[in-house]
């Protein structure tokens, strides 16, 4: 794994500046100095070698030496609709989808769903986000949403070539995974599940009912199973 630490900037420029809670991080736990390696990311997509060059109160500032595209990103979209789950699992599977590399995430809210989102925590799973897409040497993170009502959720998959139901009570797929192709929004449901007129709203909306087999999973499994397979049929886990 590369050694040279990756930092989320704002805007890059020929000197940037590492501000805020990757400032922080930068100073006050890896005590990086004047002189010290970093690799800047700007969620374009490319990665920026850059030097720190000087330390001023609240702000590395850092000399851009060179820049390439990034390498770690999926070539296909994959978009992650999960429902908001108790405790910290929606961070989990913001962590793992982020991983697998998904391209955006949303959290919604349906009609079986306990937990509840709020700012704080949307910022939290922002965050999750982007120190998982830095661990595994991404150059983007994914943008998380949220979503109030599943049917703006589902809406905001509108021209997805392939739209993929995960419904524990589907007795049959009705999509081919092994053979999958184009950009990919994937739905799971929150601990609660869906009900049978959410399922019927999808469908009306394009989405085809998918099975995750006979045995029902725990929504952050579903999650990152579906999302794996996903990935393994669009040739990004090899
Ligand atoms: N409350 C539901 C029940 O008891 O039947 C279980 C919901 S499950 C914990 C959470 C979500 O995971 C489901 O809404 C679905 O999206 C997904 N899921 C779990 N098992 C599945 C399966 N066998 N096939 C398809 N989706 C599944």
């Amino acid at each position: 794994m590369s050694s040279v630490r990756r930092f989320f900037v704002e805007k890059i420029g020929r000197e940037t500046a590492l501000t805020g809670e990757e400032y922080s991080h930068a100073k006050n736990v890896l005590r990086l100095g004047v002189g010290d390696e970093v690799v800047l990311l700007d969620g374009s997509g490319k990665e920026y070698d850059a030097v720190v060059a000087r330390a001023e109160k609240g702000a590395l500032l850092c000399n851009v030496v060179g820049e390439r595209p990034g390498d770690k990103e999926c070539a296909t979209p994959v978009r992650l609709l999960a429902g908001a789950l108790k405790g910290d699992k929606t961070e989990l599977v913001v962590q793992k989808a982020t991983e697998l590399g998904v391209s955006e995430i949303g959290i919604f809210l349906s009609r079986y769903s306990s937990a509840y989102m709020n700012e704080n925590k949307l910022e939290r799973l922002n965050k999750v986000a982007r120190e998982a897409a830095k661990q595994c040497l991404r150059s983007r993170a994914p943008q998380i949403s949220f979503y109030g009502d599943f049917k703006s959720a589902l809406e905001s998959c509108e021209g997805y070539e392939n739209k993929l139901f995960a419904c524990e009570f589907a007795k049959a797929s009705d999509a081919d995974l092994s053979s999958l192709a184009g950009a990919c929004a994937l739905v799971v449901g929150s601990e609660g599940g869906f009900s049978e007129e959410e399922f019927e709203q999808a469908r009306s909306l394009g989405f085809a009912g998918v099975t995750l087999g006979k045995r029902i999973l725990r929504a952050e499994t579903a999650a990152i199973a579906f999302t794996s397979v996903v990935m393994f049929a669009l040739g990004e886990l090899r």
